[in-house]
């Protein structure tokens, strides 16, 4: 790894802080990352976020594909010309929001693991997109910011537990696995890391009659966090429903609406989405 940062300083790349250029550059670290990631010789990854490929190198020789995604061209110069030499790598260029993950799912005949340790700026968006394309997916094990997280994993009730704990948990399992201290980055980053597994399943999916409506309530539920839910949902959801009718959906389910949204079960809000998709549809 000391000599990819030396290659760094030859090609005169500066780590860019904007695309979150952090580098891992712990051995030991970069092992018990590997070990989390449980690779098969028939497995196809997308590492997301290659860098100066220190995972790269590290997954190549455990499976059968390492799909490589980066955005920066410097360093897929670097990584293609002076790192990378397994042949069963592909380096692509790409913004992994672009990434068209089903396709590449189909073109694989089967679903992807998702690996890498990926930018901070991007860690929301990326992590939506993934959901979204979580029938493509078999297992994400990303790196977050510690505070993302436990965001991520947060129980009903915690102060960390918001739309991004929902919305993560009814897609997949989801569990902490390791905490990575910021010193084992070059540049060193303010914030300590995490990582985290996702083993995305459509159990629970499967039971919510309309996503579209169980997002809008998850959402308005979250949206004033202060406020009473009934507050909340009077003040933000909107379904095109009486707010007499949402009120007399939330009792009917049995919720308390002088609760505050951030209290709900993820079970609490599939029945409060399914009576008021049923509502709606009357
Ligand atoms: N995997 C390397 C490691 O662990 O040392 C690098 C990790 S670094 C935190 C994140 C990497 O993601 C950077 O190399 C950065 O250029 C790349 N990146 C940033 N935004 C990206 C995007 N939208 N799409 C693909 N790669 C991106």
């Amino acid at each position: 790894m000391v000599s990819s940062l030396t290659q760094l300083k030859n090609y005169k790349i500066r780590p860019n802080k904007k695309l979150g250029q952090n580098f891992l550059v712990d051995d030991k670290v970069l092992e018990e990352i590997v070990a989390l990631y449980d690779l098969k010789k028939d497995e196809v990854v997308v590492e997301i976020g290659a860098g100066l490929g220190a995972l790269t190198t590290r997954l190549a020789p455990r499976v059968r594909k390492v799909l490589a995604i980066e955005i920066d061209k410097a360093l897929v110069g670097l990584l293609k010309d002076e790192i990378v030499k397994d042949k069963n790598v592909e380096v692509i260029t790409q913004d992994v929001l672009l990434f068209d993950f089903p396709e590449v799912a189909k073109l694989y005949g089967g679903k992807l693991k998702v690996l890498g340790n990926i930018p901070y700026s991007i860690s929301a968006p990326l992590l939506f997109k993934l959901l979204e394309y979580k029938n493509s997916l078999s297992m994400a094990i990303l790196m977050f910011q510690n505070e993302v997280a436990d965001r991520i994993v947060a129980n009903p009730g915690t102060k960390d537990y918001g739309v991004l704990s929902v919305f993560s948990q009814i897609s997949a399992a989801v569990s902490k696995e390791l905490l990575i201290p910021r010193y084992s980055f070059y540049p060193q980053p303010k914030v300590d890391s995490a990582v985290v597994r996702f083993v995305f399943s459509d159990f629970f999916i499967k039971g919510i009659k309309d996503e579209r409506i169980f997002k809008s309530v998850v959402r308005a539920s979250f949206a004033q966090r202060r406020k009473t839910l009934k507050n909340t949902l009077k003040n933000t959801l909107n379904l095109g429903m009486l707010f007499s009718d949402v009120l007399n959906a939330v009792k009917a389910c049995g919720i308390d609406p002088e609760r505050r949204g951030e209290t709900l079960s993820l079970k609490e809000f599939k029945y409060l989405a399914n009576c008021l998709t049923e509502l709606r549809s009357h």
